[in-house]
Parts: C-alpha cells; sequence; structure tokens
C-alpha cells in the first residue's frame, strides 16, 4: 500500500456515521430498514476499499466509469467517495442481496432461455404479485369449504382453449414428458421416430427422459424418413405407447418422410396404444397469420385425437416456466395418482401466471402477451423505434450510430426457419472495441444483452420493452 492509498482509505466514512446520514435520506429510510442499510453500507465500504487497493497502478487509465471517485485528489475525494457510496448503497439495497436481475434483452432473441424465455404480460404480472402478497385458495373448494384441486384452477380455461376433456400442469415440458414415461411405459417400449430424437438444450434428449421415467425405447425409421410401416413393425405386446416429438428446434430439408399424427392415432387405434404428442413449443395461435411458417396448433392435435399432447408453458404461450399436458380424461387422472406428481407440481406462483395468461387468450388479448406482441410488431412500427433509439443516442462522441435491415428469431426451440425481419440500431465505439463494449453494455444494475456482429453492437428493438429505450439511453450517453 502507498502513501495516496492509505490517506485515501483513511478519508472513507466510518459505518455508522454514513448509516446515520443515510437514515436522515427520506427516500433510502422510508423503504429500508437500518439494519439492511448498515448490510449495504459494509458491503459498499469493502468495494471501495477493494478498489482502492487495486487500481494502484492505473491511476488514470482503464478505470470503469463508475469507479472515477480513485481519480479525484485526496482534497475532493470525501466528497466524491460519498456521492459513490451512496449510489452503491441503493443499487446495493436494490439487488436485495441476490445476482438475480432484470436485464434488457437487444438480441432481438424473442424465446431466450438463458435470459428467462417469456417476459409475463404486466397485467398477469400484477396478478401473481398479489397472490404472492397473501394466502390464496390454491388447494381449497372456496364452495364447500373442503380441499380443492390445485389443477382445477386452469382446467376450465385449458378445455375451452385446446378442445381437450382434461389437463394437468406440472413443473416444465421436461416434467410432462417424464410423468406420462413413468405413468404409462415404465418397463414398456414406446416407439419413437429416428428422425425425431431430438436434444431440446440444457441436455435434455428425448432418449434420456424416456429411460428416466423406466421406458424402452424402440427407435423406427431413419433420420431423414419414417414410415407408418416402420411404426406398425415395431408395435408387439410390450408396446405402451407412440410418442411423436415436435422436432421444433431444427428441420430435415428434402429427401425426407414422417408419419403424420392423424396416421399414428389411426394406427394407435388398431392396437389400442395410446399415441402422445410431445408438442414443446405448443402454440394455440396459427404461426402463419404473424407471418411464420405452418405448424400444428395445440387444438390441431388435440382435434386429430393424441391421447395426451405435451407443451411447455414460458415458449411461445407466453407464460411462467410449465409443463402442460391436456388430452383424455382417463388418461390424465392416472396421471395425477403417480407419486412422482408430488414431485413435480407447480407453485400457487406459477398457477395464477399461468391463469392469468390463458385469459388473455380467452378473452382475445392476445397482443398484451409481450412474445404476441414482439412477433407481430410491423416493419414500420420496428422502423420507427430503431430511428427513435437512433436520434436519441445520435450525437454522443464515443459511439457512432446508424439504423439498418437485419432479422429477428423466435428462439426458444420454435420456428428454427423462420426470418423476422426487422429494423436494428447498430452502434460502433470511435476510440474503444465492440468487446469492451459489449462488457460494458452487461455490466452494472440493469445489463444490457445485444447482439455483436463482427465489428458493431446491434441493438434489436423487436425484443425492448417500454422502459427499456430510456436505459439503453442512459448507459450509453454516459460511456467514454
Ligand atoms: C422445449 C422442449 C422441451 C422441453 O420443455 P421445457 O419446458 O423446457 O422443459 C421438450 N420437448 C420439446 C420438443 C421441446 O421443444
Amino acid at each position: 500500500m502507498n502513501n495516496e492509498q492509505s490517506a485515501r482509505l483513511r478519508l472513507l466514512p466510518p459505518v455508522h456515521e454514513f448509516v446515520s446520514d443515510l437514515l436522515k435520506n427520506e427516500e433510502i429510510s422510508s423503504f429500508y430498514s437500518s439494519a439492511a442499510i448498515t448490510w449495504a453500507v459494509r458491503n459498499s465500504l469493502d468495494k471501495a476499499r477493494g478498489i482502492i487497493l487495486h487500481t494502484n497502478h492505473n491511476l488514470s487509465g482503464e478505470l470503469n466509469s463508475k469507479e472515477k471517485f480513485w481519480q479525484y485528489p485526496t482534497e475532493e475525494f470525501s466528497k466524491e467517495i460519498r456521492k459513490w457510496l451512496v449510489k452503491e448503497v441503493i443499487s446495493q439495497l436494490h439487488r436485495s442481496g441476490s445476482t438475480l436481475r432484470r436485464v434488457i434483452n437487444a438480441t432481438g432473441v424473442i424465446l431466450h432461455t438463458n435470459l428467462g424465455r417469456a417476459p409475463l404480460a404486466p397485467e398477469v404480472a400484477r396478478f401473481v404479485g398479489e397472490q404472492a402478497l397473501a394466502y390464496n385458495n390454491v388447494e381449497l373448494d372456496i364452495e364447500t369449504g373442503s380441499r380443492g384441486s390445485r389443477y382445477g384452477h386452469v382446467q376450465d380455461l385449458l378445455i375451452e382453449l385446446t378442445g381437450a376433456e382434461a389437463s394437468l400442469v406440472v413443473n416444465n415440458n421436461a416434467a410432462a414428458v417424464l410423468l406420462i414415461m413413468n405413468t404409462f411405459a415404465n418397463q414398456k417400449e414406446v416407439i419413437v421416430s429416428r428422425g425425431e430424437l431430438v436434444e431440446v438444450g440444457g441436455a435434455f434428449r428425448i432418449p434420456e427422459v424416456l429411460k428416466t421415467g423406466g421406458a424402452k425405447l424402440v427407435e423406427v425409421g431413419a433420420t431423414n424418413k419414417t414410415w407408418l410401416r416402420d411404426y406398425k413393425e415395431a408395435v408387439n405386446s410390450e408396446t405402451a405407447m407412440i410418442l411423436k416429438v415436435h422436432t421444433s428446434n431444427y428441420r430435415i430439408e428434402g429427401f425426407q418422410h414422417s408419419v403424420s399424427l392423424e396416421e399414428l392415432v389411426q394406427l394407435g387405434r388398431e392396437f389400442d396404444i395410446p399415441v402422445v404428442e410431445d408438442l414443446g413449443s405448443g402454440s394455440f395461435l396459427d404461426g402463419v397469420e404473424y407471418g411464420l411458417p405452418k405448424e400444428p396448433t395445440i387444438q390441431d392435435a388435440v382435434k386429430n385425437g393424441a391421447s395426451l399432447v405435451t407443451f411447455s408453458g414460458d415458449k411461445l404461450l407466453g407464460g411462467p416456466q410449465a409443463g402442460i399436458i391436456v388430452g383424455k380424461k382417463e388418461l390424465i387422472e392416472q396421471l395425477k395418482k403417480n407419486q412422482l406428481m408430488r414431485a413435480l407440481r407447480v407453485d400457487k406462483l406459477t398457477l395464477a401466471a399461468l391463469a392469468g395468461t390463458l385469459q388473455l387468450y380467452q378473452r382475445g388479448e392476445v397482443l398484451k402477451i409481450p412474445v404476441w406482441a414482439m412477433l407481430s410488431k410491423t416493419n414500420d412500427a420496428l422502423k420507427e423505434e430503431a430511428n427513435s433509439l437512433f436520434a436519441l443516442l445520435d450525437g454522443s462522441s464515443s459511439i457512432r450510430v446508424w439504423v439498418e435491415e437485419n432479422f429477428s428469431c423466435v428462439g426458444g426451440g420454435a420456428f428454427p426457419t423462420a426470418v423476422l425481419p426487422t429494423f436494428v440500431c447498430a452502434v460502433r465505439p470511435v476510440k474503444n472495441s465492440v468487446v469492451e463494449l459489449e462488457r460494458y453494455l452487461r455490466s452494472g444494475d440493469v445489463p444490457i444483452l445485444a447482439r455483436i456482429e463482427r465489428d458493431k453492437i446491434l441493438l434489436d428493438p423487436r425484443t425492448l420493452l417500454v422502459n427499456d429505450f430510456e436505459e439503453i439511453v442512459k448507459k450509453l450517453k454516459i460511456w467514454d
């Protein structure tokens, strides 16, 4: 430690003194207890000490703009460090000790698994908040006062929206497939086309899930071609089920053939075996109306006779993480009796988020669901948003900005071949590198995730939410 460093360390305010200063600030003291403030002050002082001790040789060089307090001469240091500490304390209190925080998705990938997939509609989030703050009737029948069904709260909505006889909700779609395998195919055979043995990210592979559920996988056909006779030849007395997996995240183009759900249902009837379809990112809406390729809807799968259909809650549905199963009542009843259900069940907040989102479909307020609002943004709207971001950022000396045409994508393994034309705001740093700019955008309380394309950063307005524009501008304006 050199003299300058020890002088600065001595100028740091004592914990109790700084805490009592902050307690006089109503903006802070009316929201946080003195215990929380003390905790945040201790952390912030530790961080300041760390910066003072470790930025020794880089006095004017590579400091983050937030940490400039170190560069002030000792006379001004006292004042500057206090300003920095107030900001740091507020940001620590804001984060409430967790590493989990809101991020801005400027990547243009609508369903980004790393970024939590679907954001909820504001009114759905409000509904979840209300249920979170109180007790609710998750397992109570209000009418009779006796125990009710956890799943009854979304059952009517799911039946109305899909046309199925019954429904069940579990933790996620992987859990839905696992539960189905374990209930109906434990120690028995399940027939799946070789072209559908997919991996859907995070090491979730269809063959592994079948195995975990106790099922014996019987692969039929070839990677590119499977025919009805392949399935038929595989049926025997050990066959528990035919599983069709929607290969949502890749596509075989060209010389290929797969068997339709209707044909499989026909075959299933002949041999009295259930046909289950894992739709992955199932959708209630026909994507074609939104400029997307033709894909079967959940209602199609139900109508075409699948015994059970499974899909995710947080992909195209635009709700919370959940695995939804709809289909024949008799089979759903058997699923409910499986002991695994206790481990796979969803909590009241997930149910609230799902019920709220399903209600938006029921009322025809689909564009209130962020995923569908993003999917259906028009070219004109995207151009206007990119232009307004450009206008707000233009004139900064540290970056060069312009608008260009590019593509967004759906993500989450849905519509792999869909290209969604968009207009992006491109940003190129004047003196720093794009890597530095990208890292800077990712730093701080509200990280901004953007796409790097060679020597520029692209900000795609398609996935930006209302307050995001202001945050992006605020952050880029102070970059130098
Ligand atoms: C995404 C997906 C899953 C897994 O769904 P989660 O809800 O993430 O568990 C399973 N099957 C298919 C076909 C998928 O696309």
